[in-house]
């Protein structure tokens, strides 16, 4: 066990270049999450000899820390163990409303995001926070205050049901604002209101010159979705990816669901060419893409941190399809010795 530490502690040193403080947290983070990864299971007698049956997941934990940039540590640490920290808690504030691409701006809270996407035909507004004071008093002056018109917001589209994510939505739809959500998270919400307030896997909604692509990935809930579309750092096209909810709640079936949900938005992803990744809950996912958005006065001229590359956005991917697959090992292995979660 200790051997194992010290080799993954060292392959992390050699791996995570780029910062100091982060392969600092990252060891911080590490030993407690393999531990912690070890302690979910208990150990079944191997027969006839009363010693550990071997953990099935370990490898596979171990697999997912080989594709764990640094950056998504803190995901690993996650989604790598059945019990994760929850960080995403409810316990944040209004952030600094900030721009983060030429047309893509921040005006959420800082433990859940929204976002504003400028189009030359309006504005699209991702998520609406925890209530409809928030969308009054956080969206709506972040929007003001960024110079966004908060009357030409076109269309509100809700990545999943959770209250976090909808709290805010009768803001817009006491201004007749249309809104947008997935058949299955339009259940909790009331119902779907209309045909056209549907995301459907695949569907392409153009607002002016700007196209969003929705993806289906169920696993967080029923019907949460993701959105592609392009984004600009100063000129430059990107493709960014917004997901609205990465990590299952709940047992196995969520968790298979999930693998099968990664598995798609990893080849729509692939396809599309995207290279920026947002998440509503960047606190739990990628911690320098949440302190580039939270502190928009450290940002150094010319380096967009949300701009992650194609590449290492697939192999975050990879990484959280196999922490997947560990915590499906460990869910059947916990099952078969009895063990409650
Ligand atoms: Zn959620």
């Amino acid at each position: 066990m200790q051997k194992i530490r010290e080799m993954l502690a060292y392959r992390m040193i050699k791996k995570a270049k780029r910062s100091v403080l982060i392969v600092g947290i990252g060891l911080a983070l590490l030993p407690a999450t393999l531990v912690n990864a070890l302690q979910a299971q208990t150990p079944a007698p191997a027969e006839g000899r009363g010693g550990r049956a071997p953990d099935r997941s370990l490898p596979l934990v171990q697999q997912a820390l080989k594709l764990t940039d640094a950056r998504y540590l803190i995901s690993f640490n996650r989604y790598c163990m059945l019990n994760g920290p929850n960080t995403a808690n409810g316990k944040g504030d209004a952030a600094v409303p900030s721009q983060l691409f030429d047309n893509l701006y921040y005006v959420g809270r800082t433990d859940v995001g929204a976002w504003v996407l400028k189009t030359s035909d309006g504005l699209v507004l991702f998520d609406t926070l925890n209530t409809p004071e928030e969308a009054a008093n956080i969206v709506v002056p972040g929007m003001r205050k960024l110079g966004l018109d908060p009357d030409q917001v076109k269309l509100v589209v809700l990545t999943h049901s959770h209250n976090d994510h909808t709290g805010g939505l009768a803001y817009f739809r006491a201004k007749g604002v249309r809104v947008m959500v997935s058949e299955a998270d339009w259940g909790p919400l009331g119902g779907v209101p209309n045909p056209e307030s549907i995301i459907h896997d695949g569907q392409v909604v153009t607002f002016g010159e700007t196209s969003i692509t929705f993806v289906l990935i169920p696993g967080h809930t029923t019907g949460t979705i993701a959105a592609v579309f392009p984004v600009f750092d100063r000129g430059q096209r990107h493709v960014a990816l917004l997901a609205g909810g990465i990590g299952p709640t709940g047992g196995v079936d969520q968790h298979r669901a999930a693998i099968a949900s990664i598995a798609h938005l990893s080849a729509v992803t692939r396809q599309a060419g995207v290279d920026v990744f947002v998440d509503p809950h960047e606190a739990i996912i990628d911690s320098t893409a949440w302190g580039y958005i939270m502190r928009p006065e450290e940002r150094k001229p010319n380096q967009n941190e949300l701009i992650v590359g194609a590449d290492r956005f697939q192999r975050f991917t990879q990484m959280l399809s196999t922490c997947m697959q560990a915590r499906v090992v460990m869910y059947e292995q916990n099952a078969s010795t009895g063990t409650r979660q």
